[in-house]
Order: structure tokens, then sequence, then C-alpha cells
């Protein structure tokens, strides 16, 4: 199969979030298990200041935006370690900012100009590469109008009469939102500015206009498929993922398991695999209590955290329990993480009155954030939403055993310890439901119990150290859910 990934950020050269770690690491997946994928994204600044080899491609672009035309040129460069095509489109006075979507917490105010352009010149780099696409998938809102034109301005006009849609939904609550006028800058038909289409209480709805038009829709977790039918994952969209059920299902992200594993990571003080995880987890705690400025005590429970520190993550429920237990418990907290200020605060304050449990690092550190998977014996998820999570599936591979609300794609990897589960070898971690700081103290009162019971906790750490969530078992399910949709697309083109 012939896919075009169009994406707005892909790592290394752009990432604001998960979608940069799919759109990077999901295409080499892809070309390894024999599909030919390239990958389309803009350039950004970062791109060029990344360090990757980019190179021009003679190739220029003119797009109508409106009434005027905007002149744009095609860049290409490869995913590192891989033989995978990267073209990027270059227009500077939209692309070359400091950031990919605002600053100082306001998006950018032509936006919408910004990613019609980008969404125009993919179809465009399509004709003018001469790219045999089987399949263009779209992601998120920043892509969300490519299906839009492929069925009304392009339906049956050549090359791009047989490409068939997927549309990723990363995370539903950043939907492109825009002023109803800005769909003069499309040049789509006012009929498409509707309620069952492009319109959302009035505006512009770019993730909108991607649900209505696409042929397949997914997001990153089957949970988090079905919880955005309703309200109030929804975001308000809760209607027309509804209506569009039949072909909305979810895949599960994969982990980089070259750049997530404990047997090869250098960042660790020891490394270790699942025979050997009880001495390399002791080495790793040690290092981590050191580092933090915590005691080094070998039987006190570790409880870690990495994150935004945003309510998204229910970081206001790890501050609550904390505040509880920090007095009654002997469990020692790690946090790392970076966002809203009153948690900073916090933090730092709790930290600061009681340094023999607490230690924050309110920053951003690739390297503590790999020390804080493997040295804490418990990690903390318990979020408010969760479209996959990442971290959940680190922790898994680190043997560390996480504590997770039951929402999206943690409802979907962790399996809560129970008698039963433990003796089907399915447990890897403890869930909660209702989303409140009782629920989250009564998950963990049970999560140290059976840290209390050596033989359960190491089941539980070979439970889940076992475990694959590789790119590969989700490469595989994207190329399946490729196949039918192209198949699909053919026969309604047919009948
Ligand atoms: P989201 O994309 O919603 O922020 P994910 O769990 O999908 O959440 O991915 C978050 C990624 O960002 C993980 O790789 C995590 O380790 C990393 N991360 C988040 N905050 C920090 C931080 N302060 N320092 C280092 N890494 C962080």
């Amino acid at each position: 199969m012939n896919i075009l990934l169009a994406t707005s950020e892909a790592v290394p050269f752009a990432k604001t979030g998960g979608l940069g770690d799919v759109s990077g690491a999901l295409p080499i997946a892809l070309a390894e298990l024999g599909e030919q994928v390239s990958v389309i994204m803009p350039a950004f600044r970062s791109v060029k200041t990344c360090g990757e080899p980019i190179e021009p491609t003679g190739i220029d672009l003119e797009i109508s935006i409106g009434k005027k035309t905007v002149r744009g040129s095609l860049l290409k460069g490869r995913l590192p370690r891989s033989q995978v095509p990267v073209y990027f489109v270059e227009q500077d006075d939209y692309f070359d900012r400091p950031e990919l979507y605002g600053e100082d917490g306001k998006d950018y105010e032509d936006n919408c100009e910004r990613f019609v352009f980008f969404s125009r010149a993919v179809l465009e780099a399509i004709r003018l590469l001469n790219l045999k696409v089987d399949l263009l998938h779209a992601n998120d809102w920043q892509t969300g109008l490519l299906p839009a034109y492929l069925k009304t301005l392009l339906a049956g006009v050549p090359p791009y009469e047989q490409i068939a849609t997927l549309f990723t939904v990363h995370n539903l609550a950043y939907q492109g939102n825009f002023w109803h006028w800005d769909m003069l800058l499309t040049g789509l038909d006012w009929k498409y500015f509707n309620w069952h289409q492009m319109e959302f209480h009035g505006n512009l709805n770019f993730m909108k206009t991607g649900l209505a038009f696409a042929d397949a829709i997914n997001t990153v977790s089957p949970r988090y498929a079905e919880e955005i039918q309703s309200s109030p994952l929804g975001c308000g969209l809760e209607g027309i993922l509804q209506h569009r059920r039949e072909v909305l299902s979810g895949i599960i992200n994969g982990v980089s398991y070259d750049l997530w594993n404990p047997e090869t990571d250098s960042h660790l003080a020891a490394n270790y695999g699942p025979e050997t995880a009880e001495a390399g987890k002791a080495a790793c705690k040690a290092a981590l209590q050191k580092e933090m400025g915590l005691p080094v005590e070998a039987d006190v429970p570790l409880l870690g955290f990495v994150g935004r520190l945003a309510e998204q993550k229910g970081i206001d429920l790890i501050a609550g329990v904390m505040q509880q237990w920090v007095e009654s418990s002997d469990a020692q907290w790690v946090l790392l993480g970076t966002g809203e200020a009153k948690y900073h605060e916090l933090f730092e304050k709790m930290a600061e009155r009681y340094p023999a449990k607490v230690a924050a690092q309110l920053a951003f550190s690739n390297p503590l954030a790999h020390r804080i998977e493997a040295g804490s014996d418990v990690f903390l998820m318990p979020s408010r939403y969760e479209p996959c999570g990442l971290n959940q599936l680190y922790s898994l591979k680190f043997g560390t055993i996480p504590v997770v609300r039951a929402t999206g794609g943690l409802a979907d990897t962790i399996v809560n310890a129970t008698d039963a589960t433990l003796a089907s070898g399915e447990a890897n971690g403890f869930c909660f439901h209702e989303y409140s700081q009782l629920a989250l103290s009564e998950a963990l009162t049970r999560t140290l119990e059976a840290y209390a019971d050596k033989p359960t906790w190491n089941r539980l750490i070979q439970n889940a150290m076992q475990q694959d969530w590789s790119w590969s078992r989700s490469a595989k399910q994207y190329v399946q859910l490729y196949q039918q949709t192209i198949e699909r697309v053919k026969q309604e083109v047919c009948t």
C-alpha cells in the first residue's frame, strides 16, 4: 500500500505532544512491515534547527487562500534510522516562528490560514511530486480539511479520485475552532458550513470537518473511541461521533523500545531485564532517592509521577492524596513536571515541608523521566481523561507498577490486580474508576498492601515487564485498518 501521513508534528522535527511521537514512529514501523509510506508536514523553525539533513526539491507551490495566492516550496528529508521520506512544506511567513501553534498561552491569530495553506499544499504536493497515494492518513485538527477537499473540490479529479482517507484523533479537546468568515479562506462552498459538516456553534471547526468527511476515523485507544461518543469527553462533538460510529475505531499507540528499555537505557544507574529486575530496580531506586535528596531506604514504597501538571492528568487528586498521606504513611513521592503555577507552588511547598517524603523537580528533563520510570516502585496516572497515555506503557517495561484511573488508553492497557487476574497472569497494575481523592487513596492502599507482599509484587513486576506494547504491534493494526478502508472506498466508488 502507498500511504501518505499528513501531520503537523513528527519527532525529531517538531513535537508538542503525543502526535509528534506517533508521526515519528508509526511510519518507520509501517515501512518495516513492507508498506510504502511517506510523511508530509510544515517546515517549522524546529525542522530546520533540529540537526537532521533537509534538502530542497526544487518544487515550488502556488496556493489559493481566499482571494490571494501564497507561494511556498517543498523540502525533503528522512525519518532518522529509516528510508521513510519526509516532505516539508516551506512557507516562512507562516511556519518560521518560535512555536508551532502559539506563544505565551495564546494561539497564533492566523492559525486557520496557516493550516488551510498546509492542507492545500499537501494536495498540490501529491500532484507535483507524482506521489502514488492509496490512503491519506490525516491527524488531528491541523489536517482536518484534507478529507473535505478530497470529497468536494477534488472528487473525481485525477490523481485524487482513488485516495481513501483515515482521520486520527489524538486529543479531541483541541479542535481548531475559527471565526465563521474564515470559511472564505478555505475555498470551500458555504453549503458545507452546516451543523453536520463544518459548523460548530457558529464557528468553523477543523476537527469536526475531518470527522465529517473522512472515510474512516480512529483514536489512539479503543476505550477513548467509546468515551468520545458521549459527554463530557466528546467535547461537544459526541453527536457526529455517534453518527459515524460504524467507521470509528481505536488503536493503542506503541512504545519506541529503542528509547524506553531498562536493558539498554544509558540514563540509568543500572540496566536490568525481567530476570535481573530485583537487583536492577533496587540500584535505580537508591540512585533516584539520592539524586532527589530523599533518604535512601530500600523498603519504603516510592511513588513516581512524570507529566504535565494539568487537571487532565489528575494532578489535583495527587496533590490532595499526598497532603493526606504524607503524615500518615511512610511512602515517598517523586514528581517531575511543569504546568499550572498553582501546582508548582504547592509541590515546592510540600517538598520544603516534608523533605524526607516529597521531592519535586518542576522542570522538563528526559533523563530524569527515565530514572523515575526505573527507580520508582509505583507510577501514578490518575487522569481525568487519557486518549492513550505513554507513561503507563513505559512503566510496564520498567517493572514499575502503574496506578491508573480506568479511562481511555489507561483502561485498555492496565489490568487491575485481583486474585483472579493475578492467578491468570494478566494483572499489571491497579485501577480505580471514580474521579475522586477517595478512590485514588483506596487504590493506593490496595497497591501498598500488594507491595508489602513480596511474591505478589514480584509477580506483578514480571507480568508488566513481559508485555509487548511495541510499535510493530500497533502498526499491524494500522495496516489492517488502511486495507479495510481502501477496500470499502473502492466498493463505494464502484456501486
Ligand atoms: P501527553 O501527550 O498527554 O502529555 P503522554 O503520557 O501521552 O501524555 O506523553 C507524555 C510524554 O511526555 C511522556 O514521554 C513523558 O515522559 C513526557 N513528559 C511529560 N512531562 C515531562 C517532564 N516534565 N519531563 C520529561 N518528560 C516529560
